[in-house]
């Protein structure tokens, strides 16, 4: 399957042909044990290649893990039953007490919490925040004793660009490895692994799945680690992802890249109209050339800048509030990437703001473009800023 596109990858990658029925769709293989050879084959108890019991290899998640693995490059990859559980399918297999990571500031709330307080507290781990975009601040944040880089790019909610391949240069020569969580843009719109990172994460229940009804999260990179973070994260921490949720993530995988095709076309189309609209504060879209890392998007997207904007308007916190208020198509909801446009808001209250950079802390959206047509999303827009008397 190495020469095909990403569209047919997308659908056939995987596949495993239904030899007792016929069936074109994987069935869901509901089933916690497997039959195991009574042969006299020495059996691994704890081991992920052969089937024995659903915690440690199954095969609907062989499925969704093929398909990532062509879509990626990856060697090898290992689903998790939440983004959560796949960022500590990391953090935990590489990360030993007296280890220190570097960690960008501006990061998912559980990845922010995990790094602040628990894996300092519980695991005695040295972690130093910098942001991720500020390569130099990397490199200077580098000690003797650095085994981890993690990144998060597009950045959550900033959609902040690292620049993934010196900052794996920076990782190697300290003998340390870069993670990078790439959910912001999915594994279509940013390649992280061929940018030189050692391992990709991704909440699956975002643009993977696409379709806002399961959560899910993936770990991919080069077999030797994909081995620890199964033998580690899957077996004996045990957050794996259901059959039955596998299956429907694999659905969604099938349309990912028209979907992404989609959310940035769109995006890029309402990125322009916020920031030539007078009642906005400051849009940030990768797409935008006035986004301040858009060169080194424009190097990494390929032209296709996933589906995440951040945006502010001018008034105070009650035209905000009756702007979202008087949104007709989009949705004030948390989590992104579905198919329908959901926005959330960072009041000034937020104990968020003071991670991010100057501009976002006197408030502002975070806003998952859905599938909707262009000229619509625009018109909701224009109305709930008028009824907001901000337009
Ligand atoms: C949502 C999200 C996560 C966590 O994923 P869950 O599936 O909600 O556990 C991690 N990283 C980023 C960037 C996210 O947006």
């Amino acid at each position: 399957m190495q020469n095909l596109h990403n569209e047919t990858l997308a659908v056939h990658a995987g596949s495993r042909k239904d030899d007792a029925f016929g069936a074109i769709n994987e069935p869901i293989y509901m089933t916690s044990n497997y039959r195991i050879p009574t042969d006299g084959t020495p059996v691994d108890w704890s081991g992920t290649h052969s089937n024995i019991y659903a915690r440690n290899r199954n095969v609907n998640q062989m499925i969704l893990q093929d398909k990532l693995c062509a879509l990626t490059g990856a060697e090898d990859c290992a689903v998790f039953a939440s983004g959560v559980a796949a960022l500590t399918g990391v953090f935990i297999p590489f990360l030993n007490s007296g280890d220190h990571a570097v960690v960008s500031e501006v990061c998912y709330s559980a990845t922010n919490l995990l790094f602040r307080e628990y894996l300092p507290k519980k695991y005695n781990i040295e972690v130093t925040f910098v942001d991720g975009t500020d390569t130099e601040a990397v490199r200077k944040a580098i000690r003797p004793n650095t085994k981890l880089i993690h990144i998060e790019t597009p950045g959550n909610p900033t959609t902040g660009i690292a620049d993934i391949e010196t900052i794996a240069k920076i990782a190697h020569d300290a003998g340390a490895l870069l993670s990078v969580d790439a959910t912001f843009a999915g594994p279509i719109c940013i390649k992280p692994l061929s940018l030189g990172a050692d391992l990709e994460i991704h909440s699956m229940t975002k643009y993977i799945n696409g379709h806002g009804d399961s959560l899910g999260g993936c770990v991919l990179g080069r077999t030797e680690l994909l081995e620890k973070v199964k033998d580690i994260a899957m077996v004996n921490f045990g957050g794996v992802l259901s059959p039955f949720n596998t299956w429907i993530i694999t659905r969604g995988l099938k349309t990912l890249p028209l979907r992404m095709a989609q959310h940035s076309k769109v995006a890029l189309a309402v990125a322009r109209f916020l920031e030539s609209c007078p009642a906005v504060r400051f849009v940030w879209y990768p797409g935008l050339e006035s986004h301040p890392q858009h060169e080194r998007a424009k190097k990494m997207m390929h032209g296709q800048y996933s589906g995440m904007i951040s945006f502010d308007i001018i008034g105070d916190e009650k035209a905000h509030e009756k702007f979202l208020d008087s949104l007709k198509l989009v949705t004030h909801a948390v989590s992104l990437g579905d198919i329908e446009s959901l926005i959330v808001y960072y009041d000034k209250t937020s104990d968020k703001l003071p991670h991010y950079p100057e501009i976002y802390r006197e408030g502002f959206f975070r806003f998952s473009i859905g599938l909707e047509n262009e000229e619509d999303l625009i018109e909701d827009l224009t109305q709930a800023m008028k009824n907001a008397g901000v337009l």
